[in-house]
């Protein structure tokens, strides 16, 4: 536990940073999760485009998961040891792929980056002039939640547009 570091942070208790932070953490296993699997199920018009966005994306969750889990240790905390706490901590839980055409894995996929732009919002509001290192964090991980929603939005939008486009030719 890092003593000084700790001894920074101001007007926030330790003890629920790592809660909202531990919080975070089984919904970015989660999310790493989703993107796996989906990037295996997914089929129809486009899918490579959509696996290469999938697959980068399940990469940043666990590159995120790994922030989390170094600053809840930072703090003095420790991170779920166990799988099956993820889903009695999660914020935006799990969304099982049903269908596996490509509009539908993208949709669920949006959701669940729309949930995390929200949590992250509010743990950067959380921690904003409190404590600065979990600001940092956050904040990094909002950004990259916020770029991911653009691309899948975006990725979406390309399909979507092909297929009318196609329909009204035909
Ligand atoms: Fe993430
Ligand atoms: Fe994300
Ligand atoms: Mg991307």
């Amino acid at each position: 536990m890092a003593r000084r570091g700790n001894s920074i942070i101001r007007g926030i208790e330790i003890s629920e940073i790592i809660s909202v932070l531990n919080k975070a953490y089984a919904d970015e296993w989660l999310a790493y999760y989703q993107y796996f699997i989906e990037a295996k199920v997914i089929k129809g018009i486009m899918k490579d485009a959509a696996i290469a966005e999938l697959t980068q994306h399940a990469t940043d969750e666990l590159r995120h998961a790994n922030m989390v889990a170094d600053r809840i240790l930072q703090l003095g905390g420790t991170p779920l040891l166990n799988p099956k706490e993820w889903f009695t901590h999660t914020n935006c839980g799990y969304e099982e792929p049903k269908d596996f055409d490509v509009v539908s894995i993208l949709e669920d996929s949006i959701k669940g980056e729309q949930c995390a732009i929200s949590i992250y919002s509010q743990l950067v509001d959380m921690t904003r002039d409190k404590d600065i290192v979990t600001y940092d964090i956050v904040s990094e991980i909002l950004a990259d939640e916020v770029e991911h929603e653009e691309d899948l939005q975006a990725l979406h939008d390309d399909i979507t547009e092909f297929v009318q486009s196609l329909k009204n030719k035909l």
